[in-house]
């Protein structure tokens, strides 16, 4: 079986590849690496630095390999940048999926899982969330996720590929082989953020915003270790070989931690103080976000093996204290 992984090299794809390999799957990362890493990419992979906004380059690599299915990563990912730099994100998220999807269907691909977001569900009515939960996107970022899943229901009617979106809750965590972890530049994300203040990178956490309707006034979120959410691909990718029909999922371990408790067992796992401030709420924030995953875990048998905080941050320490300036030494891989 031979996939294709666009954004291979980044945070989650990186992590999938390393998973797929050693499930016995020949992998294609097709990675432009303007976010991604080259040494993040496992040595097994075949690499291709191509742009998904150049649709000569992926026929390019259609023509080389015949494909079972494609994962499909590679896109801008900040929220708050979205909402300054709405037009990058409508122009290059939603015409990457236009311009693999036409050249997928053109080669008779049948199979395609989407790296989507929680940020579809702005306004829940119920926490946890289920897959029910209307769709009201929180951001151009949210949006543009949207209308790649609408562009595979057509991709569905026309050409008959088969599809699932998985809509992450917060990834984090690093693989435990501690070779690959997160290095965003810039580092926007929590876990990644309060290690950095451990390894004395940054001053300090500034938390945004103490005065939210939970039990401590700081937000909730459903942290879901980077090699659960890529063991959660390589079954929702399976079930489609198997002839299941196009789905999507809420991909989260269902609990949530507010952000000063995320805190706290960071400064458990490290052992060091972590100062903080508490500052403004950040825009575009919602007061918690928890994933009800009882679907994927009936529908597909995941079960997460990382299911609470302390393991995901130790596997991120684990990175981060021993690559505290992420790749740019570009030895592990
Ligand atoms: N957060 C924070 N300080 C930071 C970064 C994040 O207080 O420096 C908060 C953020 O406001 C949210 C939570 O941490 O409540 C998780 O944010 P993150 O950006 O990691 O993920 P998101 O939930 O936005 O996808």
């Amino acid at each position: 079986m031979k996939v294709l992984v666009t954004g291979g090299a980044g945070y989650i794809g990186s992590h999938v590849v390393e998973l797929l390999l050693e499930r016995g799957y020949d992998v294609v990362v097709y990675d432009n690496l303007v976010a991604g890493h080259r040494a993040a990419v496992h040595q097994d992979a075949v690499f291709v630095e191509g742009d998904l906004l150049r649709p000569e380059q992926i026929a390019t690599v259609f023509e080389q390999h015949t494909f079972d299915g494609i994962l499909h990563f590679a896109s801008h990912i900040m929220v708050g940048e979205s909402m300054q730099k709405p037009w990058k994100y409508f122009r290059d998220n939603v015409s990457a999926v236009t311009n693999l999807l036409e050249v997928a269907t053109a080669h008779d691909v049948k199979r395609f899982i989407l790296s989507s977001t929680a940020n579809l569900y702005d306004q829940p009515e119920r926490i946890p969330i289920t897959e029910e939960e209307a769709l009201i996107p929180g951001s151009v970022y949210g949006e543009t996720k949207y209308i790649a899943e609408r562009q595979l229901y057509w991709a569905e009617q026309i050409y008959e590929l088969k599809y699932c979106c998985l809509r992450y809750f917060n990834a984090s965590g690093a693989h435990p082989n501690g070779h690959i972890g997160e290095a965003h530049n810039p580092e926007t994300h929590l876990i990644p953020i309060i290690l950095q203040v451990a390894l004395g990178q940054r001053d300090k956490l500034t938390i945004f915003g103490d005065d939210y309707d939970t039990p401590d006034g700081t937000c909730i979120r459903d942290y879901i270790h980077v090699i659960d959410l890529a063991d959660a691909h390589i079954l929702a990718l399976e079930a489609l070989m198997n002839g299941a029909g196009s789905r999507v999922y809420n991909l989260g371990n269902g609990r949530g931690y507010s952000n000063l408790e995320v805190l706290e067992v960071a400064r458990q796992v490290t052992g060091r103080p972590i100062p903080v401030e508490i500052g403004a709420r950040r825009p575009g924030d919602a007061a918690a976000l928890v994933a009800d995953n009882t679907r994927i875990k009936q529908e597909l048998g995941w079960s997460p093996e990382f299911d609470n905080l302390q393991a995901i941050i130790e596997t991120a320490w684990k990175w981060h204290s021993t690559h505290p300036n992420g790749f740019v030494d570009g030895t592990d891989g």
